[in-house]
């Protein structure tokens, strides 16, 4: 009787929006050439409205980023994908997300049938995206409040590493806790100065690296949370 419960609000929940959710994928998402069927499909799936303030749910489905509090967004739906299609997420890989947030983008990920760990440096808002991730039906996503700079030693090494926030340059543990055959996404560049989404792929023991376009994401910061 135990799992009835979640069960039923995560089928009542994702069956909400389904048509703003359609028409996303299709105008902002495939539109710009997203095609992987497993990110489209998730993105079709993923109740982006849980996861923005009560008062911004009708903006959840549009084209752009969203204040969530604490000086922090979650990222435009197209950025989502594209970074979601660039490490290739799909069921059975083991991914790790810095930059927890709204946990928009860690549900996106589970919902490729991937395994998810997500690091957020603010620990209201991990607190906050672990019961959202819970309400929504993601409650296998493991968050834990901290500097994302360390990577989670304890559940490397990945498969994929995301990082949503800007960073001057690629936290060396990170690069330590990616597989070999792995891929690494992260937003390189001064906090309000040109940006670049940066895809590393790992091959026998090397690393090479792909700029793929401008972006504009908040600061990677450090310390121990506010
Ligand atoms: N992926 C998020 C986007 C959040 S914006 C979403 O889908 O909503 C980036 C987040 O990275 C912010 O919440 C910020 O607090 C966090 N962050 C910044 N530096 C960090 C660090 N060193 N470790 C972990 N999180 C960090």
């Amino acid at each position: 009787m135990m799992t009835v419960l979640p069960l039923v609000a995560a089928a009542t929940t994702t069956s909400e929006r389904v048509d703003e959710r359609s028409r996303m994928v299709r105008e902002q998402i495939e539109r710009r050439g997203i095609d992987d069927p497993i990110v489209l499909s998730a993105m079709r799936s993923t109740p982006r409205h849980l996861f923005v303030p009560d008062h911004l749910q009708g903006n959840a489905y549009e084209d752009r980023p969203l204040p969530i509090g604490f000086g922090q967004t979650i990222s435009q739906p197209y950025i989502v994908a594209l970074m979601t299609q660039a490490i290739q997420a799909a069921s059975g890989m083991r991914i790790l997300e810095i930059g927890t947030g709204s946990g928009y983008q860690a549900a996106v990920l589970a919902e490729t049938g991937a395994e998810v760990y997500s690091i957020e440096i603010v620990s209201a808002l991990a607190a906050r995206a672990e019961a959202d991730l819970k309400k929504a039906g993601y409650g296998e996503v493991q968050v834990r409040a901290g500097d994302g700079y360390h990577g989670w030693p304890e559940a490397a090494p990945f498969d994929a590493i995301i990082v949503t926030a800007a960073a001057e340059a690629i936290p060396p543990p990170l690069l330590q806790q990616l597989k070999d055959g792995g891929r690494l996404i992260i937003p390189v560049g001064p906090p309000l100065g040109s940006q670049y989404l940066v895809l590393v792929e790992r091959e026998d023991g090397r690393n090479r690296t792909e700029r793929l376009l401008p972006v504009r994401f908040v600061p990677f910061t450090r310390g121990d949370g506010r």
